[in-house]
């Protein structure tokens, strides 16, 4: 199996907030989970670098385009290395290899006849860098910065759009799943059975963006040139190869609700037009929301994610984001929230799981875990696990697959009440009982930090090492009896520390 997962790429007119952080998360998981199944995995994410907002910004801050533009992409850089994302590729628009590529691919629509130029007029939200119809305002203002749009009246290129209304009905009534969750797909297949206009494409007034190839006083209109990322990363994502040919079209694409019109349904015309496949499967995620509100630089109510990461670490913040909202809907989050779950599940459910197997294995059996014994009533307690897991993230159930692995760690935990191994080490007739526990307890362990280690790549791990088990996270590893016998296990130190709780000012 191939799989090829996208992010949006950022758009860097700000620096990054806590919903960036929260579609790569998502997308690491994925990845990482891939991985270890031992599938063809590529990652991608990158930064949205031209348009009108950029010059204008940039000349706000101070900054020459270009230094601005460098300046908050390596910002999100960070950010993407801070949570601990495995991409294999950070892709920047303004790298003349992906300028190239978008002028090969809107060639390619032009010479299929399916460009043409006219004179636009409508009305213009700058920080969308889209164009609304009266209808898709708010109170006459657009609907997601709550700013009055502007009449815009120029000579632009139109890709007809309209012409692809019968075959992307007909790619969604093929591919039910084409978008997920279903909720998006009748979104997005009811706004276009309602019928498409026709879009413009290139910009006249706007200088900082990609030359339309036939008519170079024009630039190409920023969303056209951010979805064409996607195509073009993959001709020089890899030093020497082209990997379209390998990877395209198994792409995945996560993005916000947001963006669902430019990925669920221009993209997959623009590819038609430019005689691509259109992606595998797109899957569309809701806001994480502060108080009711989304999280935005805009509307001023921002997490910085990075904040997060300096007190709690990067594993409890991914942990957190998609164990608190079900990924696909929105949610409320919170510091407070956080903190809860930074103590309750991960400290108690699993670090202090982890603190007593070791310990009891050091204090009653010398450190010593014998061979895979079996202790007779439970049965098999990972039975499942691997295959739940697995069927929920090929369906980007990111929160219920999480869900599946903590009932684990809890019926670990219920293991501990249930067989007392303080009773049972009282005195040689419970020996054998007590040696099947501490297996049981060590070799659930170990499973749960393989099929953990996506969503917790630090800690998987750190639980390997303490029950001093081979640091192998292959998926095969997700079942009962892998543990191996060893020595020396020492009591471990607490996987999650005790954090001050965040004031009310936080
Ligand atoms: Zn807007």
């Amino acid at each position: 199996m191939r799989v090829y997962l996208t992010t949006p790429i950022y758009y860097v007119n700000a620096t990054p907030h806590i919903g960036h952080a929260y579609t790569t998360i998502a997308t690491d998981i994925l990845a990482r989970h891939h991985r270890q199944r031992g599938h063809e995995t590529f990652f991608l994410t990158g930064t949205d670098e031209h348009g009108t907002n950029i010059p204008r910004v940039a000349a706000e801050a101070g900054l020459d385009v270009k230094a601005f533009v460098d300046r908050n992409a390596a910002a999100f850089r960070e950010m993407t290395e801070r949570v601990n994302a495995s991409n294999d590729f950070f892709i920047r628009t303004t790298d003349p290899r992906h300028e190239a590529a978008v002028q090969e691919f809107v060639q390619r629509i032009y010479d299929a006849g399916e460009i043409y130029e006219d004179v636009y007029a409508g009305l213009y939200c700058p920080r969308c860098e889209a164009f609304y119809t009266e209808a898709e305002l708010v109170d006459g203002k657009c609907p997601v910065h709550g700013i009055v749009p502007e009449y815009v009246e120029e000579k632009n290129w139109f890709f007809r759009l309209s012409a692809y209304q019968e075959r992307l009905l007909d790619l969604y009534d093929r591919n039910p799943e084409f978008v997920l969750p279903r909720f998006r797909y009748n979104e997005a297949r009811s706004f276009i059975e309602q019928g498409l206009d026709d879009i413009s494409v290139s910009r006249a007034s706007e200088q900082w963006g990609v030359p339309v190839p036939w008519d170079p006083g024009q630039t190409v209109y920023v969303w056209v040139d951010a979805l064409i990322n996607y195509w073009s990363a993959l001709a020089f994502a890899r030093e020497g190869e082209d990997l379209r040919p390998v990877l395209w079209p198994e792409v995945r694409h996560l993005l916000a609700k947001d963006i669902l019109k430019f990925h669920c349904v221009i993209w997959p015309a623009l590819l038609l037009a430019a005689g691509l496949d259109v992606p595998r499967q797109l899957f569309v995620h809701g806001y994480l929301l502060f108080g009711e509100q989304k999280m935005s630089k805009s509307l001023g109510n921002v997490i910085d994610p990075l904040d997060l990461i300096d007190v709690y670490g990067a594993d409890p913040v991914r942990f957190y984001v998609v164990r608190e909202v079900q990924f696909g809907q929105d949610g409320n989050v919170s510091i407070d929230g956080v903190h809860e779950r930074y103590e309750r599940e991960l400290g108690n459910d699993l670090g202090n799981l982890v603190s007593r197997t070791t310990a009891m294995i050091a204090r009653y059996r010398d450190g010593r875990l014998p061979a895979a014994t079996v202790a007779g009533a439970g049965g098999d307690q990972l039975a499942g696990l691997g295959d739940d897991v697995a069927q929920q993230l090929e369906s980007f159930d990111i929160t219920g697959a999480l869900e599946r692995i903590w009932k684990q760690v809890r019926s670990l935990n219920a293991l501990v009440e249930e067989r007392k191994p303080w009773e049972l080490a009282k005195d040689d007739s419970g020996a054998a009982a007590l040696d099947g526990t501490l297996y049981e307890l060590a070799d659930g362990l170990r499973a749960v930090a393989v099929v953990l280690a996506p969503y917790l790549p630090e800690t998987a791990p750190r639980i390997l090492e303490s029950l001093n088990q081979p640091l192998d996270l292959s998926w095969e590893g997700v079942a009962s009896g892998k543990a191996v016998p060893v020595e020396g296990i020492k009591p471990a130190a607490p996987l999650f520390p005790r954090v001050e709780a965040p004031s009310a000012a936080a």
